[in-house]
């Protein structure tokens, strides 16, 4: 087992500051993407925490992601916010055109926020759970790079086109569910060849197009849609909302656009991402009863829980315990403050 520390989220909120600050980021988007870092290791989302810093500073060192940008948020319509993220992070773009989006989805009872020239892709809980905080249904999609063949096919398409979806609640957090919508996470077939164990039936095919359980081979292959062809019908909706309607590219040409520099450092060129908002009280007043009614029934079954959940206890136990980090990555980013 690694050597580990252990950090409190304050202490990963300074941290993660300081070496985006040194490595070139503005103080405003360094405060927005430190909160992302801190955020994540609190509700023990580690994949979209301390670990990716090293990825966003070589992003920023290469070139490749604006780590100064300034979003440009345009009041396009009554019912439409659209963002220019301007090669920068999603996460400051996002927050830039949040207050316009709430505001025009309360006062319409519904409202869009389209992001285009996204330089990379967050986790996509982060991006929804303060619509749900605001009371808002809100419904979010956005694209990546092309890793996967669309169903029947054997050439990388789409993205792993994350989609999130979260739900406002009377007395608790919003519900938030978010996930890829390929079969599996990129970086769990790339635990799995680093571990030298198979992958399931159904996750990938090799470069000759053949299904294969080799993580090895899943990785010079394409990897699968979920559900077979209804999660491919899914994968077109991501596409085709976060990028088509956006005008952010879509996976095909953000991978044409794309430069590796390293696996640490994988994202979109230029992605979209659509959120969609509802206010609930457009309809009636009932809605929050009716929520309860549907979950109570849910937790009310063994072995069931409500998407989130895993993560808010995660929250309220790293507010006093704080985080294990390994002593090795800790290391890494603290060399990373003299860059
Ligand atoms: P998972 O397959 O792990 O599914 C996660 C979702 O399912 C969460 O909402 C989780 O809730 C919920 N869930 C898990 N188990 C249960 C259960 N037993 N009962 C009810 N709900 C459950 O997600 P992925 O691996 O596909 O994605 C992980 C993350 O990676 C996401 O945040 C996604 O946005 C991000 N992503 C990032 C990409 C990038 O390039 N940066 C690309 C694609 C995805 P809970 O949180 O409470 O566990």
């Amino acid at each position: 087992m690694a050597d580990m520390v252990k950090l409190s989220l304050d202490e990963i909120r300074t941290l993660s500051t300081e070496v985006f600050i040194a490595n070139g980021m503005s103080d405003a988007n360094a405060e927005v993407i430190a909160d992302v870092v801190t955020q994540a290791e609190a509700d023990g989302t580690h994949s979209h925490g301390l670990f990716r810093i090293p990825g966003y500073v070589s992003s920023m060192k290469n070139g490749r992601i604006d780590g100064k940008a300034v979003p440009e948020v345009n009041d396009k319509a009554p019912g439409l916010v659209d963002i220019d993220s301007k090669n920068g992070f999603s996460p400051p773009a996002i927050v830039a055109g949040r207050s316009m989006a709430i505001e025009k989805a309360k006062s319409q009872g519904i409202a869009a926020m389209g992001l285009r020239n996204n330089g990379n892709l967050n986790a996509l809980w982060w991006d929804v759970e303060p619509f749900g905080d605001a009371g808002l249904i809100c419904f979010s999609m956005s694209t990546s790079r092309s890793l996967v063949a669309p169903w029947g096919g054997d050439t990388a398409l789409f993205g792993t086109d994350p989609m999130a979806f979260a739900c406002p609640r009377d007395g608790n957090p919003p519900m938030v569910f978010d996930f890829a919508t390929s079969a599996a996470a990129r970086g769990e077939i790339m635990v799995a060849a680093r571990e030298g164990h198979s992958i399931p039936e159904g996750w990938a095919l090799d470069k000759d197009g053949n299904a294969t359980t080799d993580p090895a081979a899943a990785l010079e292959g394409v990897q699968l849609p979920f559900g077979a062809h209804k999660g491919n019908a899914i994968m077109m909706m991501v596409e085709l909302l976060a990028a088509g309607l956006t005008g952010g590219n879509f996976c095909f040409e953000a991978q044409e656009q794309f430069t590796e520099y390293g696996s640490s450092d994988s994202g979109p060129s230029n992605g979209g991402q659509v959120f969609i908002l509802i206010d609930p009280k457009g309809y009636h007043d009932n809605f929050a009863r009716r929520v309860e009614g549907l979950f109570g029934l849910i937790d009310a079954q063994e072995g069931t829980r409500i998407p989130g959940d895993r993560r808010y206890a995660n929250r309220a136990r790293s507010a006093t315990e704080g985080v294990e980090c390994q002593a090795a990555l800790h290391q890494q980013i603290l060399n990373m403050k003299a860059s």
